[in-house]
């Protein structure tokens, strides 16, 4: 008898009852998550046959589509050359090419790039810089970190402490950081009291630095929209006239683009869309495409010469097993190439268009509020009612919401009673309009 394939004797999802633990699941509820055997452009397919419409890019990293060939390619290029070496005392030209192609895409002086491998390593790399950069400097009073409340910049210690009031951090609280917490002056579409926000919020801010600017070290802010606290967007000049502020009490700045980069918003990064230069920048999710895991720390030129000198007390002593991999680089690299030959802002623009016909349409239900588009982000809350608590994120309730929408192809995974679409660059007309079809007659019949 012939062998048969290994993958017709397994059992995979008995073997994932058994054995996998997945991340931000309750495991003994809800029903198991279907087996995904194969990807192409913006959709997935299941062992069992079935296509799902793939529209938050797979946690936010997809770009140019899943499985696209020209950075598989570039990765099974790199791989038969060079798949991994140490990169302390070691050096690579996908690592130092990809760094230099990063600094002449940001903002001028931001030039010094410190590779890791997801969104929480840039993050834990960017504050432990800032922190050092004082101490380096013999400045040993600044000691507090500020961050946005709602804010989220991943799941680590460090990254958690600056996101704490995102509301996934409960059982943690007192292992955290000493971080305060500054209003975000969130708005979406015919908000008419956005101005009056951002001058509240402005002034919370105003009060927070003078009480305490000279002890903080640094600030974090994911720019322009903040991500897993509900997509929430706010308007460039409030974020121009908050990093103002936080310059002139000498606090460095950090924008955690770890969402928002590599074109989410419309521009390649947030900080173009809202002209702001920040000190430090954190990179991850869309940087390979969705390949593979690779992060970046950028910073000023200024705080990389804080640590420069003979003494190794001065040095970062921080890195990973597989910083700047070059298979992560080779991926980044050629995802980067995809942006000028598949002229790929053009296409967010475009989704973009379709995202504010729709979602005009969408914001008629009696049961949609605050519907929101920035790029290639639209986003809108479910009014369910009652004050909302019983449709928190861990609920059942959002829960059975997702797997409706499951049931029909899409995948959209709502933040508690936030819906939102983040679909990769490469998704067709006809595909987003269609998906908005089912979200609209899903959501009147809710
Ligand atoms: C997802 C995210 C992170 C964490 O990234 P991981 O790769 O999941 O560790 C950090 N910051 C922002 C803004 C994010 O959206």
């Amino acid at each position: 008898m012939a062998e048969r394939p290994m993958s017709e004797h397994e059992d995979i999802p008995a073997l994932d009852l058994r054995h996998v633990w997945h991340p931000f699941t309750q495991a003994g509820a809800g029903a198991p998550p279907p087996e995904i055997v194969s990807g192409e452009g913006a959709w997935l397919r299941t062992a069992d046959g079935r296509d799902i419409l793939d529209l938050i890019s797979s946690w936010w990293v997809t770009l140019h589509g899943h499985a696209h060939p020209a950075i598989a390619g570039a990765v099974a290029k790199q791989a038969k050359r060079l798949e991994q070496v140490m990169f302390a005392g070691f050096t690579h030209a996908p690592a130092v090419r990809l760094a230099a192609r990063l600094a002449a895409l940001m903002p001028e002086g931001l030039t010094r790039v410190f590779f890791s491998d997801n969104g929480s390593t840039a993050v834990e790399a960017a504050l432990k810089i800032a922190w050092q950069y004082w101490r380096n400097k013999g400045e040993t009073g600044r000691k507090r970190f500020l961050a946005f409340s709602r804010g989220y910049h991943g799941d680590t210690l460090g990254a958690m402490s600056v996101g704490a009031s995102s509301g996934f951090y409960a059982p943690f609280e007192e292992l955290v950081l000493p971080v305060t917490f500054l209003p975000f002056a969130a708005t979406w579409e015919g908000d008419n009291r956005a101005q009056e926000k951002e001058e509240e919020a402005l002034a919370e801010i105003d009060a927070v630095l003078d009480e305490a600017g000279g002890e903080v070290a640094a600030v974090i802010i994911e720019p322009l929209v903040q991500g897993a606290g509900g997509m929430r967007m706010c308007r460039p000049e409030f974020l121009r006239a908050l990093c103002e502020r936080l310059r002139e009490a000498g606090i460095l700045l950090i924008f955690d683009e770890v969402m928002t980069g590599f074109g989410r918003t419309g521009s390649m990064f947030a900080c173009d869309k809202a002209d702001v230069a920040p000190d430090i920048i954190c990179l991850a999710k869309g940087m390979t495409g969705g390949f593979l895991p690779l992060a970046a720390t950028l910073c000023r030129e200024e705080i990389h010469d804080a640590f420069v000198g003979g003494d190794f007390g001065n040095a970062f002593a921080h890195g990973h097993s597989f910083t700047a991999n070059p298979l992560g680089c080779a991926a980044a690299l050629a995802s980067l190439d995809l942006f000028e030959s598949d002229s790929t802002l053009e296409r967010v623009a475009v989704m973009e268009g379709i995202h504010r016909r729709r979602m005009r349409d969408l914001a008629r239900l009696p049961n949609v509020r605050c519907a929101r588009v920035m790029g290639s982000i639209a986003a809108f809350d479910l009014d369910c009612g009652d004050g909302g608590d019983s449709k928190g994120y861990g609920s059942a309730w959002s829960r059975r919401l997702r797997e409706a929408f499951l049931s029909r192809g899409l995948l959209v995974r709502p933040l508690g009673n936030v819906v939102y679409l983040m679909p990769p660059y490469c998704i067709g007309e006809h595909d987003l309009h269609r998906a908005y079809d089912g979200i609209f007659e899903m959501v009147s019949e809710l």
